[in-house]
């Protein structure tokens, strides 16, 4: 096989005096997420599409919120293991797409750097990565503001 593609998704609940961190961008917000991590749900839906095309399982197989040594970590390091494992087998990025599902803040500022931050994780040129941000129109727990969401699609090629 020459081209694997995969998909990762994740979500986090969002409250008042937490650290909002997406795509390993400090964004200025309200609300942050609460997690075992840094809750950075963009990084944890691109590992979870990079390990998706390897056939590799999925994050929390490999870094459990129940190991300690994952309190607090910085999310890079989940997606510089998968990409360690892309490497390992001979895969590259061909490009990858990703939606952030948000009410607020609004992401338009922040997407430059997003990509730039992503394109650095991955190896490759920012012109391979696409970003994208949805609010949901006030409507259901991501409306409400209550959950930040993120949606990575990945192919990848042969080296
Ligand atoms: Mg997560």
């Amino acid at each position: 096989m020459d081209y694997r593609i995969g998909y990762g998704s994740d979500l986090h609940r969002l409250s008042d005096g937490k650290k909002l961190t997406v795509g390993g961008i400090a964004i200025p917000s309200a609300l942050g997420c609460v997690a075992h991590s840094d809750g950075d749900v963009l990084l944890h839906a691109l590992t979870d599409a990079i390990l998706g095309a390897l056939g590799e399982g999925d994050i929390g197989e490999l870094f459990p919120d129940t190991d300690p040594r994952n309190a607090g970590r910085d999310s890079a390091d989940f997606v510089r293991e998968a990409v360690r494992r892309m490497q390992t087998v001979g895969f590259e990025i061909n490009n990858l797409d990703t939606i952030i599902n948000a009410e607020a803040p609004k992401f338009s500022p922040y997407k430059p750097a997003i990509r730039d931050s992503l394109a650095t994780l991955c190896g490759c040129d920012p012109s391979q990565v696409n970003i994208k941000a949805k609010t949901a129109e006030g409507v259901g727990p991501i409306g409400r503001g209550e959950t930040i969401s993120a949606e990575v699609t990945v192919l990848l090629k042969r080296v």
